[in-house]
Order: C-alpha cells, then sequence, then structure tokens
C-alpha cells in the first residue's frame, strides 16, 4: 500500500486522545474509511484522500516536511515541535486551517501537595518532569527561574514521588491523575486545543478542492455542536 501523489494525505492520530473525535470528524464530512485494520495508511473509499494514522508526535514534522499535506494535532505537541525544530534549523512552516472543538488539555505545573509552593521561584534549581522541555523552558525563562528539565514520555506524574524529580509539567484535563498522585496543579502554562494544519508547500488544484470541500463541512459540524 503506497500514497499516490493525486489525493489528498491527511495525518492523524493512530490510537489515543485524538482518535476517535478525528475519524468522527472525517466521517461527519461524509469520508468514508476502511480503518478495520491496523495500518498506517488508510485509503477514503469515496473521496480522493489518504489517511496517515500514526503517533501524535509525528503529526508536526509530517506535515512541515510536506510528507502530508494536512494533519490534526493538538496544539501543545505543535508548539513544543515548532520549538524544537525552529532550535535546530528545520523546516518549520505551517498554517492553521481550523481550530477543532476537541482535545481539550492544559499544560501545567504541578507539586506534590507537601510542597511548599510560593509561585515560580520556588522551583529555583528544582528538577522537574515533563514530556514538554520546550514549553515549559520558555515558561520558566518568562519567570525568570532556572530549573533541571527531566525528560520522560511517559509517567510524568509519578516522578516526584519516585523521588526522580520535584515537580512536573504535564497534560491535565480533569486533574483526576493529578490528585490520584498526591499532586496540587499550580501554574498553567499552556492551553491546547487539536487543531487542523496545513503544509506550507502549494497545492495542486486538485488537491486544493478537496480541502475547499471539507472546511465547510468541518465548520458545520462544529456548528452543530455549539
Ligand atoms: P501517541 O501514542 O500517539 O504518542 P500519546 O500517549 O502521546 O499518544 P494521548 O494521551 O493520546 O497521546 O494524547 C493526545 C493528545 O490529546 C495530547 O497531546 C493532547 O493534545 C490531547 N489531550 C486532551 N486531554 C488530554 C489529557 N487529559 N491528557 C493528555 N492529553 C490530552
Ligand atoms: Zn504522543
Amino acid at each position: 500500500m503506497t500514497l499516490d501523489q493525486n489525493r489528498l494525505r491527511i495525518a492523524i492520530q493512530k490510537s489515543g486522545r485524538l482518535s476517535t473525535e478525528c475519524q468522527k470528524l472525517l466521517k461527519g464530512c461524509g469520508v468514508k474509511l476502511n480503518l478495520r485494520e491496523q495500518r498506517l495508511i488508510a485509503h477514503a473509499e469515496n473521496m480522493p484522500i489518504d489517511l496517515l494514522l500514526v503517533r501524535d508526535d509525528d503529526i508536526p514534522g509530517l506535515v512541515m516536511d510536506g510528507v502530508v499535506d494536512l494533519g490534526v494535532v493538538g496544539e501543545n505537541v505543535l508548539e513544543e515541535t515548532l520549538m524544537e525544530r525552529q532550535a535546530q534549523g528545520e523546516s518549520s512552516d505551517y498554517s492553521v486551517l481550523k481550530r477543532l472543538d476537541f482535545g481539550g488539555c492544559r499544560l501545567s505545573l504541578a507539586v506534590a501537595q507537601e510542597f511548599d509552593y510560593q509561585g515560580p521561584e520556588s522551583l529555583e534549581g528544582k528538577r522537574i518532569a515533563t514530556s514538554y522541555p520546550w514549553l515549559l523552558k520558555r515558561y520558566m525563562d518568562r519567570q525568570g527561574v532556572k530549573f533541571k528539565s527531566v525528560m520522560l514520555n511517559g509517567s510524568v506524574e509519578v516522578a516526584p514521588r519516585a523521588g526522580v524529580a520535584d515537580a512536573i509539567c504535564d497534560l491535565v484535563s480533569t486533574g483526576a491523575t493529578l490528585e490520584a498522585n498526591g499532586l496540587v496543579e499550580t501554574d498553567v502554562i499552556f492551553r491546547s486545543k487539536a487543531v487542523l494544519i496545513q503544509s506550507a508547500i502549494p497545492l495542486p488544484t486538485a488537491k486544493q478542492q478537496v480541502i475547499d470541500r471539507l472546511l465547510p463541512r468541518i465548520q458545520g459540524l462544529q456548528q452543530a455542536r455549539e
């Protein structure tokens, strides 16, 4: 199974918090998908669209490198990747076609309940576990607080209890996970929703026409849900 140059390529999360909503969105736009098999590429049956099912972290890069035309990803992952790529001098152009009405969450600092937190300055010189070192550094730089980043791609919330960090910077939606781990949210450093983004590489007319058909449908779906 390969990618056809004439079909619009959209990268979405294969499995996770955004995947069900993304599939619902496409279905709502009238795109008929066959997602039964666990594979990387799915072809729409009734429109010239190919889906790439990947990890959410790979989506901004695929769009910025022009490997896919569109992608749906959380602004948290988008912004983190953007800062990382800019620092590394990699291409980082894209445009936001639409802010979506799902995937809402916030990136927050949290400390153990026992921690005597007086503000970000309480974290001076401390170790903070996170999967978002760039977003965290930007916030702490603005606060003028120096800290040590402990990079963890999962289980961030157990880091303080495990003794590997003094605080965490992690995604929160209800706060239940923090509470279950004896942590308190102190600072919201970034608010996020899912966004539909487009590669900066100009598209052939046929592909642009597919986007022009999809966008009003997405708009309509979101209005209906408001
Ligand atoms: P992948 O295997 O694709 O890398 P993941 O484990 O990194 O998945 P998910 O936990 O599925 O990612 O979250 C995907 C996105 O969903 C997040 O980046 C964020 O934008 C959004 N999201 C919404 N609510 C939450 C939440 N409570 N915790 C984490 N992410 C959330
Ligand atoms: Zn991920």
